[in-house]
């Protein structure tokens, strides 16, 4: 599946992280639970470790829930992946969204700050 992170504060000039994790389908929604907390733990990348290192805050903001590397790759060269895809910078794409996260996932993010905002 293929995950978007959104940064509180833009970081140099980055925004969002854009990033796919093994597994598809909600049921996999552990294994997305698993790199979100390897973010968190400045693990899984060097972008967002040295989020953290700074103490700068991020949220999850979208999941494709059976995207693939094919799609993470087509996001990442069509360009401005957070204005086009991402529900808290641009509103467009909040309408079909509001279906696509569990309750597992959910618990998660309210756990940890990182709220859905839909
Ligand atoms: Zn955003």
């Amino acid at each position: 599946m293929v995950y978007l992170i959104h940064f509180d504060e833009p970081y140099h000039h980055a925004r969002h992280y854009l990033g796919y994790v093994e597994g598809n389908g909600r049921r996999k929604t552990s294994c997305l639970v698993s790199r979100l907390k390897r973010h968190q733990a400045g693990n899984g990348s060097k972008l967002l470790a040295a989020l953290s290192r700074q103490g700068r805050t991020w949220r999850l903001t979208r999941v494709w829930w059976n995207g693939t590397r094919d799609l993470e790759r087509q996001l990442k060269k069509a360009g401005h992946v957070g204005a086009r895809n991402c529900p808290f910078c641009n509103r467009k794409v909040l309408g079909e969204l509001v279906k696509t996260q569990s309750n597992k996932l959910k618990k998660f993010i309210f756990e940890n700050n990182h709220d859905l905002i839909f």
